[in-house]
Formats: C-alpha cells, sequence, structure tokens
C-alpha cells in the first residue's frame, strides 16, 4: 500500500488474493522464498505513452495510453485492451494481475497483461476511432508480438477496434504473426472467440450447480452489462432454458418480467452492437420496465451474472441477493464484486465462481486462436466449442481439488486462486530471481 497508495483498485485486487492464499502459504511456505509475492505483485513492465489524434473537424486530441506487461513466466503477456474514460493504471495493473492467475488456470501456456486508453469511444464516429487506434498502435507495435506480448478486446475494443488496431499493426510491421486475438474470421479470428467469455461463464455455472446437485431447469437469471459478455451469457442461458430478467449499461437496468426471449435480446444487440445505443432508448417499449439509474441486483433470483465491470456489485446489494434466495453468483466481468460482496456470499454458503474462473473461456479462446493463428488453420465451430467446455470443465475441477471445504463444499475463490499461483510459482521458481 505505501508503494502504490494511489491504486485502490490493484490494491483490493493482490488483498484479496494474497489473503485467501495465505493459509495455503504457511502449509507451503517454499513459496515465500526467493521475493516469490514480491516478484508477482510487481509488474514485469509498464509502459505508458502519449496517443496523439485528430477528430473529424480537425481537432487534436491526446490520450494516454497503457500497456502492463505483468507476468511472461508461462508464456508470452496476453491481455485485453480496455477505451473507457475511468481507465487508469491501478484499473490496468488489478487486470493484469488478475490476469496473470487466470491464464494460468486455462492450462494454456499464457502469461498475463493488460493494456488500454481513457479514449472514450461513444459517440465518436467510425474514421474517428479508426484513427485513434492507429495513433496508439504507432507506439504500441514495438511492445508486441506472437511470442512477446498478444492483446486482445474488453470493455470499449471490440472487433472494429480490434481490426483497426490489427490492420495498422501489420502495416508497419511488415509481418502477419497473431498480435492480436478477437479478430474477424476473414483474417485469423476464430469460430467462437466472440462467445466465448459469455457462454464459457455459463458452462461453469452449470459445472459448478452439477456438483452441487441443484438444478437449473427455468432458473431466474439475473445479468448486469449488455456488452459482448453479457450478450452472450443471455444467449446460453435462454438456449438452457434459464430466464433472462434483465440487462443493464451505466445508464440503468432493463427488466423484462417473464424474461427475454429471442427476439427480445436481438433488439438490445442490435442496439448496443449496430446503433451504438443506450437501453434507456427502450424504456418506452412496453415488453420491458427501464430501472432508470439502477443496478439488477435486487430483484429476485436464482442466478446473478455480474458482466458490467469492476466494483458493480456490492455488500447491500449482495445482501440483497442473498436474502432472496440466490443460489449461485458467477461473474463473466472481472472483480465485479467488491470485497465486502464477497465475504457476504462465502459466509451466505452462495456458490460464488470469481471472474478468474468463470470468465476464463475467452482467453481460453484466444489461446485456441493463437494456435490456430500458428498452425495456419481455422478449426470448426464444434471443434472450438468442445474445447471452450473442456477448458470449463477442468478449471473446475481444478477449483474444487484446491478449494474443497471439510464439509464436501467448495470455496471457489480459494480454489481459483491457488491452482493459478501454483502454476505461476513454480515457473517463477524454476526460472530463477530475475
Ligand atoms: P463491453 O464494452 O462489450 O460491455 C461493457 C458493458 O458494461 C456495457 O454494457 C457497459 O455499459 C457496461 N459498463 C462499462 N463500464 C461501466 C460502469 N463503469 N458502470 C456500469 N456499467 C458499465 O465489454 P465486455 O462485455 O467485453 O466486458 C465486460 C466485463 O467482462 C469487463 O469487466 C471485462 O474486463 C470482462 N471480461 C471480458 C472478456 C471478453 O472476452 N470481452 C473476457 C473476460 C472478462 P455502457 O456502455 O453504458 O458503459
Amino acid at each position: 500500500a505505501q508503494r502504490d497508495p494511489h491504486q485502490p483498485e490493484f490494491l483490493q485486487a493482490v488483498k484479496e488474493v494474497i489473503q485467501s492464499l495465505w493459509p495455503f502459504l504457511e502449509r507451503n511456505p517454499r513459496y515465500l522464498e526467493q521475493g516469490l509475492l514480491e516478484r508477482l505483485v510487481e509488474p514485469e513492465r509498464v509502459i505508458q505513452f502519449r496517443v496523439a489524434w485528430a477528430d473529424d473537424a480537425g481537432k487534436t486530441h491526446v490520450n494516454r495510453g497503457w500497456r502492463v506487461q505483468h507476468s511472461s513466466a508461462i508464456g508470452p503477456f496476453k491481455g485485453g485492451m480496455r477505451f473507457h474514460p475511468s481507465v487508469n493504471q491501478s484499473i490496468l495493473k488489478f487486470l493484469a494481475f488478475e490476469q496473470t492467475l487466470k491464464n494460468a488456470l486455462t492450462t494454456l501456456p499464457m502469461g498475463g497483461g493488460k493494456g488500454g486508453s481513457d479514449f472514450n469511444p461513444k459517440g465518436r464516429s467510425d474514421t474517428e476511432v479508426m484513427r485513434f487506434c492507429q495513433a496508439l498502435m504507432l507506439e504500441l507495435h514495438r511492445h508486441l508480438g506472437a511470442d512477446t506480448d498478444v492483446p486482445a478486446g474488453d470493455i470499449g475494443v471490440g472487433a472494429r477496434e480490434v481490426g483497426y488496431m490489427t490492420g495498422m499493426m501489420k502495416k508497419i510491421t511488415n509481418d502477419a504473426s497473431c498480435v492480436f486475438t478477437g479478430k474477424g474470421l476473414s483474417y485469423g479470428g476464430s469460430l467462437m472467440r466472440p462467445e466465448a467469455t459469455g457462454f464459457g461463464t455459463v458452462y461453469f455455472v452449470e459445472q459448478m450447480l452439477h456438483h452441487a446437485r441443484r438444478d437449473t431447469d427455468g432458473a431466474k437469471v439475473l445479468i448486469s452489462g449488455a456488452g459482448n459478455v453479457a450478450q452472450h451469457a443471455a444467449i446460453k442461458a435462454i438456449e438452457l432454458g434459464a430466464k433472462v430478467l434483465t440487462l443493464s449499461d451505466s445508464g440503468g437496468t432493463l427488466y423484462a418480467r417473464d424474461g427475454f426471449d429471442e427476439a427480445a435480446l436481438q433488439e438490445v444487440v442490435e442496439l448496443r452492437n449496430e446503433r451504438r445505443g443506450c437501453l434507456s432508448e427502450l424504456a418506452d417499449d412496453t415488453r420491458f420496465e427501464y430501472l432508470d439509474g439502477k443496478r439488477p441486483w435486487h430483484i429476485p433470483a436464482e442466478i446473478a451474472l455480474p458482466c458490467a465491470t469492476q466494483n458493480e456489485l456490492d455488500e447491500d446489494d449482495a445482501r440483497a441477493l442473498v436474502d432472496n434466495g440466490v443460489l449461485c453468483v458467477a461473474e463473466g466481468a472481472n472483480m465485479p464484486s467488491t470485497l465486502e460482496a464477497v465475504e457476504v456470499f462465502l459466509e451466505a454458503g452462495t456458490l460464488y465462481a470469481p471472474g478468474k474462473a468463470s470468465n476464463a473461456g475467452g482467453v481460453a479462446t484466444s489461446g485456441l486462436e493463437m494456435s490456430q493463428n500458428a498452425q495456419r488453420l481455422s478449426w470448426h465451430h464444434a471443434d472450438v466449442d468442445e474445447r471452450l467446455h473442456g477448458i470449463m470443465k477442468d478449471i473446475h475441477a481444478n477449483c474444487v481439488r484446491h478449494g474443497k471445504r471439510a464439509d464436501g463444499s467448495v470455496n471457489y475463490v480459494d480454489g481459483a486462486n491457488i491452482a493459478g499461483f501454483v502454476k505461476v510459482a513454480d515457473a517463477m521458481l524454476a526460472q530463477g530471481v530475475y
């Protein structure tokens, strides 16, 4: 805390992990040697740079860009880029730290990183977004490489932005290696990558409920967010027979009392992805209630999937969910629950999965995209889905192995942290102090 006094999100993520690891570390003191923890919480490299670009009217804007290369202990740095006005070094350091453990959990050889900019794509034209992406790549390109650092999308960075950045990368380097994942299908993208995080989160929920011998038929599901992860979590949940009651964005919550059907969901997808609008535009639609400025967590349901952003579910929200009888909370977003909210879930015995376990399907499929690019192959849809399913099952089994309590229930926080940590820590110990 003394070293990073102005980085609350980063300190929150480190505290959550170290607290949960501590009893394991006391039983396994070799992991306290060679300054291992001190090295693990210090990124290998943080790059900050100026991004200057001109808008459509010719006015110059200056944003900040970053890449946090957290750990290459088990493979090249890997993690998304986020474009949002709230982006700062603390948020990117927390995301890169979590990414390191998450990537280890996927069983694939990927280190951890994260990057982004405080650029706000909302309300910007396509040509402005393109010029911004190109300006950012003028600096970022020198830090990337298929075996060095491979970024992807995150909040505010979807297929359009990844396309512009990949195009500029190839232009500058004269090299078509895989330096972004989440690419379009026509230039090296993988089938299932857009769906992978949301689908993977739902696959993880299936595993949790199956392991706890709970039935999900017709379960009511609350989802926050209305972006990539939220949309695909909703599609898969509906496909499996659940009733999705909500989606949300920074403005408020769209509540469908009888559940979203396919047509209603499609409307949201089109609004968000094509017209790039806000959910409030559907406030007058009689199929929905629009809860202005509200989050979904006070509506009774059996399953909650926070899929928007960090710290979007606090202690009060967690208590409301528990009081309303929630069975399972699985994070599609990164660190959406505050430390206090997690405590509430653990005390109540809620089946609670931290993002680094339940949302790892996205980066896992990015790992599959890297493999396909390296082999100059494109796998079929069913192949990728089957591998994603298998990876989510393996992550679940790993969480159970390391997080099983004496009474047979599972602490998924401890399970995910220990399983991810052991892989990274063993690699660091084997490679010496540097
Ligand atoms: P998108 O940009 O596609 O969607 C983000 C959604 O979250 C939007 O609905 C947005 O609403 C909402 N949101 C963003 N910031 C805030 C905020 N400060 N308060 C309230 N709502 C907010 O991003 P993704 O769906 O890709 O990412 C969502 C989460 O999932 C993030 O935590 C991300 O790190 C995590 N994640 C994503 C992966 C992926 O493959 N894409 C992989 C693993 C994790 P609005 O537009 O109104 O701001």
